[in-house]
């Protein structure tokens, strides 16, 4: 009997590669994590030479997995995704939504957001992850078992300044409880991640420049509000906090949200 967590199971995590910067990405540290852990990964990204990455950086440690390109806007490349799962390994035991965007996708304040704006960056947070979960469940309610992990953020629920950021991330928990609930009795559990600051390079790189701020400064920013050691935390983070809840370790846990933030959450003043 193997004491990994993740034994025997068929993991899939969606935005498994990453912007490219100097620190590990949230979804490319899950997927790494879930095959230390036993499961065989599917890593899938729009951009299929980062998702490759990551496969490359599983199979250098023994562990086994496959690369699929997507663009998670597109429901064919969606139900491609899934089937290239299936194909290979018969089944699909956890989806890891983890594809977001904010600033990339033209994001802005309400007084500044534009439809085409506010329409990409919700297709690629909220839609994406409607639609491959409504994928992902019809395997897993054959198989009677599933574990379902969104990547929401604490944006949704505190005073972050872009309008589609925040209520695409608001939507996903919303999302994540009704897939909870109505899976129930198929034997799927569904959880969701609000990560605060996270030094990824998504994070870091498109803040860069902006009004001219230093990576330096944009780092310091953003450990200041962080009362756990000062300090961000990092894709291990979140990876650690999906592990848990994919795993039989949370096999009573479902429709729950659960913040990985350092106890910024916990600053009022
Ligand atoms: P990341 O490393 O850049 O990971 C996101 C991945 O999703 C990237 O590889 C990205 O590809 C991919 N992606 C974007 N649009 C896609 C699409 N349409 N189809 C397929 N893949 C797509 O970023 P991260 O910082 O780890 O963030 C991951 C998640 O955590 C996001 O949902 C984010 O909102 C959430 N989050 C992050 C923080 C933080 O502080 N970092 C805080 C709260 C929540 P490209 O590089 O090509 O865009």
């Amino acid at each position: 009997m193997s004491d990994l967590r993740l034994s025997g199971k068929v993991a899939m995590v969606v935005g498994a590669g990453q912007t490219p910067g100097r620190t590990i990405g949230n979804g490319r540290a899950t997927a790494i994590l879930f095959a230390r852990e036993g499961a065989r990964v599917v890593a899938v990204d729009r951009d299929l030479d980062a998702a490759q990455a990551t496969v490359d950086q599983i199979g250098a440690e023994g562990g086994e997995a496959f690369a699929v390109q997507a663009d998670v806007t597109s429901e064919t490349d969606i139900t491609a995704m899934i089937a290239a799962c299936v194909d290979r390994w018969n089944r699909l035991d956890i989806l890891h939504n983890n594809a977001g965007i904010s600033i990339a996708g033209g994001d802005a304040p309400i007084s500044e957001i534009d439809a085409a704006a506010f329409d990409r960056v919700t297709a690629v947070n909220l839609q994406s992850m409607v639609i491959s979960c409504k994928h992902a469940l019809a395997v897993m309610r054959r198989q009677g078992s599933g574990a379902i992990v969104n990547i929401s953020s604490l944006a949704a629920v505190i005073n972050y300044p872009f309008v589609a950021y925040r209520t695409s991330k608001a939507g996903v928990i919303t999302m994540t409880q009704h897939i909870a609930i109505t899976n129930a009795r198929y034997g799927i559990r569904a959880n969701v991640i609000l990560p605060g600051l996270i030094d990824t390079p998504m994070a870091i790189e498109n803040r860069v420049g902006r009004g001219g701020a230093t990576r330096e400064e944009v780092i310091a920013e953003r450990n200041s509000h962080v009362p756990l050691g000062n300090k961000m935390g990092t894709g291990w983070d979140v990876a650690r906090a999906a592990l848990f809840l994919a795993s039989e370790e949370a096999s009573f846990i479902t429709g729950a949200t659960l913040t990985v933030d350092g106890g910024q959450s916990l600053v009022t003043g």
